[in-house]
């Protein structure tokens, strides 16, 4: 698709223009980021090369670069002032964190690229802006939840819109988002010859494999669309020795955050429970806790009319699911979490396919879709404060 070739959706059509042109002229660039990152994969909070490139790439095209920005030595903040005075300042944001073992099965190569694009398309009409324009650059989103830590770190501090896109199977401005939490389990007991004196140990293995048995029975009573689910990190290391430790990774989610804080606390009890009838001893850690997402419908509207003139549509509602802190983001002030095809439905995330689909032509028209899109909804907001309080209006619930 030739970008320059289309109108984009009203107002401000002659500026919109300009973003895609900029973005177009960038194509090589934005696409050869995406697909240097998705060659390079590195899992949650190990991203030095990614967030590297990105820092370099929006310093080259004028934005003032903290990289780390705040505690986390992955995360990237750019910061460029619109030439039309105080105003409004909009989040542009880029994940960039591949998957242990699969690489860059869930695509973040391309929010990475795309992110960047938004940031070009921005820096070439900033004089015609009012407010600020920031580049957020997102570590962990798959285990850890860094934006957490970045609004910890008062990142997003002023913030009034915070802006990206994720690629998926279909097409739907309202990803349904999980409450999530990542639980580590650590079982201890005590190590004994398997064969000559079993009575001497304690088994933590067993202790891990009751956790799966509960957990799997646990399910039969779970409401729909709660999620439980982990692997085995560590089970022993020979099979005549009485495994003395064994390590899980658990995930644990649900629609409802209510209902999520009773799983968390049923989960630690089974846990408990696996312990005592092992006569082992275990340890709980909760972290990387990602909210539900609260959509903002003003920002997701806008999005859409500005998606449509590229000739995407939103597919209709589908049963896909999954978590992310742009949730907890989205606690805070007006976010949108889209989500654009680059694939045939019924391809799932975090699969091989999956990761073939985000270094595809298709992901890589994609890519650029989405970050003219992105680039003219923010454009739109720093020329507009009656839509930046329209979209804080329907975050606080009280949309006209
Ligand atoms: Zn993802
Ligand atoms: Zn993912």
């Amino acid at each position: 698709m030739e970008l320059t070739a289309i109108q984009p959706a009203s107002p401000h059509g002659e500026i919109k223009a300009r973003i895609a042109a900029a973005v177009a002229a960038a194509r090589s660039e934005i696409l050869e980021l995406s697909h240097r990152i998705h060659a390079n994969p590195e899992p949650a909070f190990e991203e030095h090369q990614a967030a590297a490139w990105v820092a370099e790439a929006i310093g080259r095209h004028g934005y003032v670069v903290e990289h780390p920005a705040g505690r986390l030595e992955t995360a990237v903040r750019g910061r460029l002032s619109g030439g039309r005075g105080p105003g409004a300042r909009v989040a542009i944001l880029a994940e960039y964190d591949a998957l242990p073992g699969i690489g860059h099965a869930c695509g973040h190569n391309t929010m990475a690229a795309s992110g960047v694009g938004a940031a070009i398309g921005l820096a070439a009409v900033a004089g015609d802006l009012a407010g600020e324009i920031v580049f957020l650059g997102t570590p962990a989103e798959e285990r850890g939840s860094g934006k957490q830590y970045m609004l910890d770190d008062g990142l997003f501090d002023g913030t009034d819109a915070a802006l990206l896109f994720h690629p998926g199977d279909l097409t739907s401005i309202e990803a349904r988002l999980l409450a999530s939490e990542d639980v580590d389990v650590t079982f201890h007991g005590r190590a004994s010859h398997a064969a000559s004196e079993p009575w001497e140990g304690r088994n933590a293995l067993d202790a891990l494999v009751m956790l799966f048995s509960s957990i799997g029975l646990w399910r039969q009573q779970l409401r729909p669309e709660s999620r439980v689910h982990g692997v085995v990190l560590e089970g022993g290391t020979a099979a005549n020795i009485i495994p003395d430790l064994a390590a899980g990774r658990f995930m644990v989610r649900s629609p409802d955050q209510l209902y999520f804080e009773g799983m968390r606390s049923h989960f630690r009890t089974l846990c408990e429970a696996a312990a005592m009838a092992t006569g082992c001893s275990v340890e709980v850690e909760f972290s990387g806790r990602s909210e539900t997402m609260r959509h903002n419908r003003v920002l997701g509207g806008r999005y859409l009319a500005n998606l449509e003139a590229y000739g995407m549509h939103e597919d209709p509602p589908s049963d896909n699911l999954g978590s992310s802190d742009m949730g907890n983001v989205s606690q805070v002030l007006p976010t949108i979490h889209p989500t654009l095809a680059i694939c045939d439905p019924g391809v799932p995330g975090h699969s091989i396919e999956f990761r073939e689909a985000a270094a595809s032509p298709r992901a890589e028209e994609v890519t650029l879709i989405a970050a003219t899109v992105a680039a003219q909804v923010a454009a739109e907001l720093l020329m507009d404060p009656a839509l930046v309080a329209a979209a804080w209006r329907d975050f606080r619930g009280a949309a006209s």
